[in-house]
């Protein structure tokens, strides 16, 4: 699959300025050892996260800096000191702990709106050595039933609004035995349910953080795989070395930035970048709770003098829509430093963002096995727009041919990693054979497919799978096909992502329906409101096409590839081993 619409050849390079000798010096020589060296909380037997991020800074100066700044669309702010979020992680740990006793290893699972209880809730449970597995509030109850069995969570934090959109499966989960909602002023929790505001008013706020091992495991993030039902990364607490390097180097945080991450807690970059790497560097940050709209994000921009952005390709192209005037409305002259992660940058964007902002977004690679940015634009190196930058110090990357030897440069191929870095992911939970199947020849492979030039820059081709990355959010088709023949009337489902200006893709599914169903406009409409409710709005087919029969093998799996060719006017390729009629 080819993004070839977006992707194009560099348009002109951003040159760096000449003074930065040192900082190439530091970049030189810049290896895991001497960062695990540089980190007074160092300690090569014993890390945990929620010490590092937040109680270490509480002997020094950054003790009542303000770590969190919220504000939701309604004009509603909290702020919350690294002080305050230590007293108040210290209570949710004791909850955990003294109440419900959680132990080590325990998961811990948030299905929680963007409010800072969900930030103090994973510090808590990282306190209490519990094992934290944020859920995005977007899922409907099919997304969070799949993710709650797997994992076996045996807690559950959510809010009332969410609980009631999953209520019906949560009988289905024989391993949850508590729901903790964050009631923010409403009602009393449920019957048997615990009151997040009433449990945390009698906690007490001292707490003995859980002695956790760096192997320890401490998050873990569901993604898309092309068959099977999503599957759980686990990262450990030694991670965080990764976050912490990661966010100084690359998104170049300094003491006094102000820092907007705008990915959901949700998902990996909204931990990793929204809460480990730049509170581990002890850096404000501010956090934005409500819907987009490209006014509201630069006057938050300009209200909060945000100095330092990390956000996503479709939210970029989404503002260059909303126009070149806009941002000559509001002053964002704060902004230093901008950044983006989640899927090709296209290289216009890049241009677009010096133009407006005078500051060229730096795209970076990873993906949630990684934990942490593995390839970047970081700031000493030149920009090349539409190239996702040079793998960062201390890692290797390589672009492998199919039996997993490296090719030279200018040559496509599987785009992988020599393993061994911090915030690497350990296993998918449960799942260790599929783990062991990603590494090959002493390389991980990522599944995804790239080119390196002769300067060492990464270009990203494309998945090497059928995953879809819409909007920045991975979906596997697999998951929406399932959802999609639990519909009364379809027989069979092949989903594939088509092409999008916007989203990079779109969910698009081929339905054959059953036979006395008609196909229609409004039944295109039911099918598409059936796994919205179930799923999440992301997976949900922009487009259905009805058709006769789906293209499948011999062995009866639908070939994604020849839809996908179809869709795109492309030759079918070999055919050979499609169903016979
Ligand atoms: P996730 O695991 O959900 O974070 O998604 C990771 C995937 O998103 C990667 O494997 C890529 O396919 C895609 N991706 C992330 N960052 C980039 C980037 N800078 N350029 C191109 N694709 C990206």
């Amino acid at each position: 699959m080819q993004y070839s619409k977006i992707i194009k050849e560099p348009i002109e390079h951003f040159s760096v300025k000449p003074n930065l000798h040192d900082y190439h010096m530091m970049y030189r020589e810049l290896n895991w050892d001497k960062i695990s060296r540089d980190m007074d909380w160092f300690d090569s037997e014993h890390i945990n996260i929620a010490s590092v991020i937040i109680d270490s800074h509480l002997k020094t100066d950054r003790r009542d800096k303000k770590a969190l700044i919220w504000e939701n669309q309604k004009g509603e702010q909290e702020e919350y000191t690294f002080a305050e979020l230590a007293r108040l992680s210290n209570k949710f740990a004791n909850i955990l702990v003294s109440q419900l006793g959680i132990r080590k290893g325990d998961r811990v699972f948030f299905f929680l709106e963007r409010v800072p209880e969900i930030y103090i809730g994973i510090i808590g449970t990282l306190k209490a050595g519990g094992v934290i597995g944020p859920l995005f509030s977007a899922f409907g109850p099919e997304a969070v039933k799949d993710r709650l069995i797997d994992s076996r969570a045996g807690v559950l934090v959510t809010s009332p609004a969410l609980k009631k959109k999953i209520s019906e499966i949560i009988p289905e989960l024989p391993d949850l035995k508590n729901i903790i909602t964050v009631q923010k002023g409403k009602d009393k929790a449920d019957p048997g349910d615990i009151s997040y505001e009433e449990a945390m008013a009698a906690a007490s706020d001292s707490f003995d953080t859980v002695k956790t091992k760096k192997e320890d495991y401490a998050i873990m993030h569901y993604t898309s795989g092309t068959t099977g039902k999503p599957k759980g990364a686990v990262h450990v607490h030694g991670a965080v070395l990764g976050h912490y390097a990661t966010a100084k180097y690359v998104l170049d945080l300094q003491p006094q930035d102000i820092y907007w991450c705008t990915a959901d807690p949700g998902w990996v970059t909204g931990t990793s970048y929204g809460m480990f790497g730049p509170w581990s560097n002890g850096i404000t940050q501010v956090v934005y709770d409500g819907a987009f709209s490209a006014k509201r994000w630069y006057s938050f921009i300009e209200r909060r003098k945000v100095t330092v952005w990390y956000t996503a390709p479709t939210a970029i192209r989404m503002l260059m829509k909303a126009g070149d005037d806009l941002p000559g409305q509001y002053n964002l002259k704060s902004l230093r430093y901008t950044c983006s992660v989640g899927e090709p940058l296209n290289p216009e964007a890049v241009v677009w963002g010096k133009k407006v902002f005078d500051k060229p977004f730096h795209d970076n690679w990873w993906q949630t096995e990684t934990g942490a940015i593995m390839i970047a634009n970081y700031p000493v190196q030149d920009i090349k727009p539409g190239s996702m930058g040079r793998p960062f110090p201390g890692i290797r990357a390589g672009v492998l041919d199919d039996d997993f030897n490296e090719l030279p440069h200018g040559k496509e191929g599987n785009l992988a990693l020599r393993p061994g870095w911090p915030s690497m992911f350990r296993t998918y939970w449960e799942k260790e054979e599929m783990y062991q199947s990603k590494f090959k020849n002493g390389w991980y492979i990522t599944g995804d497919k790239a080119k390196k030039d002769e300067e060492g820059y990464f270009w990203f081709v494309s998945r090497a799978d059928d995953v879809i990355n819409t909007a920045g959010h991975l979906v596997g088709p697999f998951e929406v096909e399932s959802v999609l023949i639990e519909h009364p009337a379809v027989a069979e489902a092949g989903v594939i992502g088509k092409p999008d200006p916007i989203a990079m893709e779109v969910v698009k599914a081929f339905v054959s329906l059953k036979e006395n169903c008609e196909p229609s406009e409004k039944l295109k409409h039911d099918i598409q409101k059936f796994v919205m409710k179930r799923l999440s709005s992301a997976a949900a087919p922009r487009e259905i096409e009805f058709i006769a029969s789906l293209p499948k093998t011999r062995s009866g799996k639908i070939m994604r590839r020849l839809l996908k060719a179809k869709e795109l006017g492309q030759p079918l390729g070999d055919t050979s081993t499609l169903e016979e009629d």
